[in-house]
């Protein structure tokens, strides 16, 4: 599964993703890779980012490696290192380094969760010089005219050590993105999961009390994806208000009474 994830010429996207437009980002995506500029997608999770790089490399017609950062991935995980393969040590490049030699488009998802040296790698490659150091192999690798660089943030963690510094951000032509409109997010869960507009119109409202609760006892609202989680609960016969509350309220929060105060709002409304 790792080699699959790995190869760059086994991840075209082949079929259209379903993507509702929120704005000009698609315009502003393609004029930033025609120009060879990186993009910083921000925004809450479950919003639609990822959706939105697939749905790219689909139109753009380039394979897509998406990486998931997480605090233990270094700067060797992207780039490569050498293994040793029946006897011999050999090369094997990592999924940023793939990418660059194949133009492929490279999302680095939640980027500030990973090790800060990899920042170091990728700064290269998101100015003029367009090179990935290989520090290992002592070589400078130039990155293919395809290739583009996405990365992912999340400016609603307010953390010191969480923060996107300026030096990296500088680099990135910065794509907003947030819960689409109440309208869309009842497209979008209906479209998804199949249920009816009306009950994912409910889904919207009840996700909607939930954003308004951040900050107050709720580190995140619910988010789309949540949302389309219950939906597709529901759609397999769990009542609305079980499906509220294992796909939306267990997963923002162990607080028993926020817990309690959340499925409150769900059976008020369903
Ligand atoms: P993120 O990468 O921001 O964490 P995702 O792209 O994985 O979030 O979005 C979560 C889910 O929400 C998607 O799998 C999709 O079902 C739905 N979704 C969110 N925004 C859109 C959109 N604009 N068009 C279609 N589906 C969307």
């Amino acid at each position: 599964m790792q080699a699959r994830a790995l190869n760059p010429e086994e991840n075209f996207i082949e079929s259209e993703p379903y993507y509702e437009i929120t704005g000009d980002e698609i315009a502003i995506f393609e004029a930033a890779y025609q120009n060879k500029l990186p993009v910083l997608l921000k925004g809450p999770t479950g919003c639609g980012k990822t959706r939105f790089m697939e749905y790219m490399a689909w139109r753009l017609k380039r394979p897509l490696i998406t990486v998931s950062c997480h605090d233990d991935l270094t700067a060797s995980d992207l780039v490569g290192r050498f293994l040793v393969k029946g006897g011999e040590t050999v090369w094997v490049d990592g999924p940023l380094a793939r990418s660059v030699r194949a133009g492929a488009i490279c999302y680095l998802d939640e980027i500030v969760e990973a090790r800060k040296d990899t920042m170091v790698v990728i700064h290269p490659l998101a100015d003029d010089r367009r090179a990935l150091p290989m520090e290992k192999l002592g070589t400078l690798l130039e990155a293919n005219q395809e290739f583009c660089l996405a990365i992912s943030y999340n400016p609603g963690y307010q953390s010191v050590l969480k923060d996107l510094k300026q030096s990296t951000r500088q680099r990135f032509v910065a794509l907003e993105f947030d819960y689409p409109t109440q309208e869309l997010e009842r497209k979008i869960i209906a479209s998804e999961s199949g249920i009816a507009p009306d009950l994912a119109e409910k889904l919207v409202k009840f996700a909607h009390m939930t954003r308004n609760l951040k900050g107050s006892g709720l580190e995140e609202g619910a988010s789309t994806r949540l949302l389309v989680h219950a939906g597709k609960l529901i759609k397999s016969g769990v009542s609305p208000v079980s499906a509220c509350r294992s796909a939306i309220a267990q997963a923002i929060t162990d607080d028993s009474e926020m817990l309690a105060a959340v499925q409150e709002l769900s059976s008020s409304l369903f």
